[in-house]
């Protein structure tokens, strides 16, 4: 064969064995375990063409994650620094002022997020703090930011409190999959948990809920947190998989690290099985390498938490970040409002 014939000769693309997932299409953990243990080529093209069919495979999203009230957290998560269980140093701090929150809220804006999520160290809010988070979710709002908010359990009137304040997304893990969930966790429940996605999506609001890999868990038990996300109905919109950050002083400190291939596998099965969804590269991020981050880009992941503290001008975090973005043309999505 000469080169021009080479040149000329069609390109052979392997076909997916399967159709996509639609967002109507229910997973059983046997064939979610399947994609797993696919060829990991096989495996990242299924999920770019799941990806490619709903999203721009160039845009990222950019959200930014402020600790609106931090630590002294009466549950027990295996994994937190901010539970009371544990001593890792972690003080218990007030709520932030609504001025504070304003400042990392535009802050978070100039350096480029579109989505401001605040989280709060709480079993479940007092009524009194709805209150307050609402106004705080005003002023975000008025910054033309997706607002986000992760508190813990709620009520119906909460959420809908939330949500008449102009809530966009609202956050909460599911962590693990069931039969994992009482090694992690002892304080409250699967149910629990599912029963507050029930009240935020009966609301109308956006869900956003995901996991932590890497907590001593099986690949089963990984298809079987998947497999739990997936099947919701209608499955989250945004789904953040985190990679367990050990942290000293937590009973999960020292636990074996997860293969950096697995952690890009999980992104990929989730973008296959929930191809709608956001699927953000969420904690873990910080000490992940920069090859095994594009992979996850590769992946299906379209959306990171950008900035981990309060920003600042030159925040290096958020300049690392912008520069991987552009050393692999990816774009930031933009949507911001008035
Ligand atoms: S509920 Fe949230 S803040 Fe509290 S211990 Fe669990 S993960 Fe940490």
């Amino acid at each position: 064969m000469t080169d021009t014939a080479c040149a000329t000769a069609p390109i052979q693309f392997h076909k997916p064995l399967a159709p996509i997932a639609t967002p109507d299409t229910r997973w059983a953990v046997a064939d979610i375990e399947a994609l797993f243990e696919l060829p990991l080529p096989e495996l990242l093209y299924r999920a770019q063409v799941a990806h490619r069919e709903h999203f721009n495979p160039a845009e990222v999203e950019l959200a930014t994650l402020v600790s609106i009230k931090t630590g002294g957290c009466p549950e027990d998560c295996g994994y937190c620094p901010q539970s009371v269980h544990y001593d890792t140093g972690v003080e218990a701090s007030k709520m932030m002022e609504v001025g504070a929150v304003r400042e990392a809220a535009l802050a978070a804006r100039e350096a480029g997020a579109t989505r401001f999520c605040m989280g709060a160290a709480w079993r479940a809010p007092k009524d009194r703090d709805i209150e307050k988070v609402s106004t705080l979710i005003r002023e975000v709002k008025s910054l033309g930011l997706e607002a986000c908010c992760t508190l813990g359990m709620l009520t119906d009137t909460q959420a809908v409190q939330l949500k008449e304040a102009g809530l966009d997304y609202y956050n909460h893990n599911l962590d693990t999959a069931p039969e994992t969930y009482g090694k992690i966790i002892s304080t409250r429940d699967y149910q629990d948990r599912l029963d507050t996605l029930e009240r935020v999506r009966r609301t109308g609001m956006s869900v956003c809920s995901g996991g932590i890999i890497g907590m001593g868990e099986s690949r089963a038990e990984r298809a079987g947190l998947i497999g739990q996300l997936a099947n919701m109905d209608p499955y989250p919109d945004s789904v953040p998989i985190n990679e367990l950050v050990q942290v000293e002083g937590t009973p999960l400190h020292g636990t074996d690290k997860l293969d950096p291939f697995e952690f890009v596998r999980t992104i990929a099965v989730a973008r296959i099985t929930m191809p709608k969804a956001r699927v953000r590269l969420s904690a873990g991020r910080q000490t992940m390498p920069e090859g095994v981050q594009a992979l996850c880009f590769l992946a299906g992941a379209n959306s990171i938490f950008y900035g981990d503290k309060l920003l600042t001008t030159g925040n290096p975090d958020v300049e690392r970040d912008r520069a991987l973005l552009k050393r692999l043309g990816l774009k930031p999505r933009h949507v911001l409002g008035g």
